[in-house]
């Protein structure tokens, strides 16, 4: 169990493409571990390999939902409707915007048992999956298309949904 140094701002490997999982491998279940320690002491909703220098796809998201899920190889089979809220990225410290994305979304992904599993997440989690599969193909929130436009922490704080958003923004950095 280790915390990683989370990549952030220019760093080129934000930019790559992650590569998929052959074998779930003791290496792969440390990266799960060490990914979660991570995922805690920065105080974040969600987590991709990439974030922490491992192009691999590999994504962790603490929903309440399910509780911790891990994902290995994850994949968007389909997702409806649209919503425009507030997101972060760990690796982008300081800056939220607005975004652009389904409202419900599923996924599909081995978990570290090698099984195939399927979630469904709206709202929030539904923003968490889409975020961190963008992170596995080198997109940020902040590209063309995602972002909507920026906000700063005032206006997130001033927002009707204040616990919400304040819980979003500090924890959909991901
Ligand atoms: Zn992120």
């Amino acid at each position: 169990m280790a915390i990683l140094k989370i990549r952030t701002d220019n760093d080129a490997i934000l930019r790559k493409i992650s590569r998929p999982v052959d074998k779930t491998t003791p290496r792969i279940l440390t990266l799960l571990d060490d990914m979660r320690d991570t995922l805690c002491e920065a105080n974040g909703v969600g987590l991709a390999a990439p974030q922490v220098g491992v192009l691999r796809r590999v994504v962790i998201i603490d929903s309440e939902e399910y509780g911790l899920i891990e994902l290995i190889n994850p994949e968007i089979i389909s997702s409806e409707g649209c919503q425009n809220e507030a997101e972060g990225c760990l690796s982008i410290p300081g800056k939220w915007g607005i975004t652009n994305r389904p409202m419900t979304v599923t996924v599909r992904a081995l978990d570290r048992e090698g099984n195939m599993k399927e979630y469904t997440g709206t709202g929030l989690l539904a923003r968490a999956f889409c975020h961190e599969i963008d992170h596995l193909n080198g997109k940020l929130f902040t590209d063309p298309g995602t972002l909507v436009r920026y906000v700063t922490e005032d206006e997130l704080i001033d927002d009707e949904d204040k616990d919400d958003i304040v819980k979003s923004h500090a924890d959909i950095k991901s």
